[in-house]
């Protein structure tokens, strides 16, 4: 059976709804148990004890209606005893069924035959009253002795009616703390069930999920892999979706750098031809040129150049794109690579009247292509040299930064509208209205100084004032063999 999220979460809820249930139940069971404890107690010992109590009462009037025939020999006060001792009888009777600790207990059988005792003394007593020779055998003493007897009876019969309650009370605080147990028990079981289950339905959802998302992420990065999903509900069906996509993308992306590259290499072997045109016209191997000539050649040099430098960057940037570019990684000492680029520009920056700073602290080494990093700091400084008016400064600081070793390039320059601050790394992105007059760019710098520095697993990140200038910043992480390289200050 295919196992789709709906499913899932209908056997999950199922399933826990069910042990709610069971629990419930089992909690109810206990409850009832101690509810009919209650009920026996209540209904029958509670009232057996006040039939008892009612037992004493009717045994004084006996008394008294026994006391009144023997000093009256009136039989109407025998009746009244008769009557007393039946309803004795009956009341005995009745709370020998409420008590089922009553239930053949001895005591009852001897009040009885006390009673029947008594009754025939009064009924002979009552015969010698009829011969008025006869002196009365039966004393009012005795009828109290006997009555005595009875007394003491019914006082063990209260004892063993108080005693079963006492120990009905005792079974109902161990059933009422073993309900509490097991309610306790069973609550703590379903919690933990319940979370267990809902923790399960949640892993089985979320954790394709974050493969989902780690995949695009890479897909994102320009990593057009696989990725494997083992469920077989409906993100799996995405997933198949996910890497059919991956799939195409990575076809077209392969077809495109296929295309770059191709197209650099078309247009470099032409810019060789005319290269070479150009040495041997200006060399004038094939005849004197004149000055006119001179500019015209000047002018073909300076813009096949231009056309050089793009069909570079744009091939490089093909390279890395299709993992194609090699990288020849070695420790790097991060100051002396700066200080050597920045020392390249020192000609270009001094015809523009722009003066240059480098401060340098101690930085550890970073592992790197020593060409490609010199190439991010020549693009870097030859933006800020572009940007920058004369009279302008650029500083260069070489510090301990967050990934290990931090590079920041910060110019005086035309700075960066906040609109385009976004986009700069972005490429053939050039930001609109700020470039200076006879300078021309083709937007491919930026987006290759951040493809190899991301490359080297570093960050390049820019922050700008329009009008008052920009700072680029290169972050390196320190090389795997640690080292730290000094660096001396140096203005
Ligand atoms: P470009 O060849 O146009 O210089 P880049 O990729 O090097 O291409 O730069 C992209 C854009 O970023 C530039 O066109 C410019 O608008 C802006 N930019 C780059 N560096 C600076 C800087 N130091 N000061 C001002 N703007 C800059």
């Amino acid at each position: 059976m295919r196992l789709t999220i709906y499913r899932k979460m209908v056997m999950g809820f199922g399933l826990i709804i069910l042990v709610m249930i069971l629990v419930n139940g089992a909690i109810l069971l206990q409850l009832n148990a101690l509810s009919s404890t209650v009920r026996s107690v209540l209904s029958s010992d509670v009232r057996a004890l006040d039939g008892a109590k009612q037992l004493r009462t009717l045994l004084y009037d006996e008394e008294r209606h026994a006391q009144k025939f023997l000093v009256s020999g009136d039989t109407l006060y025998l009746r009244l005893f008769v009557d007393a001792a039946a309803q004795f009888e009956r009341q005995l009777h009745t709370v020998q069924i409420l008590s089922a600790a009553l239930r053949n207990y001895p005591p009852t059988a001897a009040i009885s035959r006390t009673h029947i005792r008594l009754y025939h003394s009064l009924q002979n007593q009552r015969r010698s009253y009829g011969r008025s020779t006869d002196s009365p055998s039966l004393t009012r003493e005795a009828v109290r002795d006997t009555l005595e007897l009875i007394h003491a009876h019914l006082d063990m019969l209260i004892a063993s009616i108080r005693g079963a309650m006492g120990r009905s009370i005792v079974e109902l605080e161990a059933s009422s703390d073993r309900a509490l147990q097991i309610a306790v028990v069973l609550t703590i079981i379903s919690v933990v069930g319940t979370a267990i289950v809902a923790l399960a339905i949640t892993h089985t959802i979320t954790r394709p999920l974050r493969v989902l998302r780690e995949g695009t992420r890479q897909v994102a990065r320009g990593e057009f892999r696989r990725i494997a999903i083992k469920s077989r509900d409906e993100i799996a069906s995405l997933a198949d979706a996910f890497n059919e996509m991956s799939r195409e993308l990575k076809h077209s992306h392969d077809l495109r750098a296929e295309m770059m590259q191709q197209i650099a290499h078309e247009i470099r072997i032409p810019l060789q031809s005319i290269h070479s045109a150009y040495y041997l016209l200006t060399q004038q191997i094939r005849g004197p040129i004149n000055e006119r000539q001179r500019e015209l050649l000047d002018t073909i040099r300076k813009n096949t150049e231009r056309i050089a430098d793009f069909s570079n960057q744009f091939l490089d940037l093909a390279r890395i794109e299709a993992g194609m570019m090699e990288f020849d990684l070695q420790p790097i000492d991060l100051p002396s690579l700066v200080k050597s680029v920045l020392e390249n520009i020192q000609v270009s920056a001094s015809e523009k009247k722009i003066s240059t700073e480098l401060t340098m602290e101690t930085v550890p080494t970073v592992d790197a292509d020593p060409v490609r990093l010199s190439q991010v700091f020549a693009n870097l400084l030859s933006n800020a040299l572009k940007f920058t008016d004369e009279g302008g400064t650029i500083t260069v600081m070489v510090q301990p930064g967050h990934h290990a070793a931090r590079v920041a390039v910060r110019d005086t320059g035309a700075g960066i509208h906040p609109d385009d601050l976004p986009h700069v790394f972005s490429k053939f992105y050039q930001a609109k209205g700020v470039r200076p007059r006879g300078t021309k760019g083709s937007g491919l710098g930026l987006a290759l100084v951040k493809a190899i520095i991301e490359h080297h697993g570093g960050t390049v990140s820019v922050e700008s004032v329009p009008g008052e200038g920009s700072t680029f910043t290169v972050e390196l992480p320190e090389a795997v063999d640690k080292k730290t390289v000094a660096g001396k200050d140096q203005s």
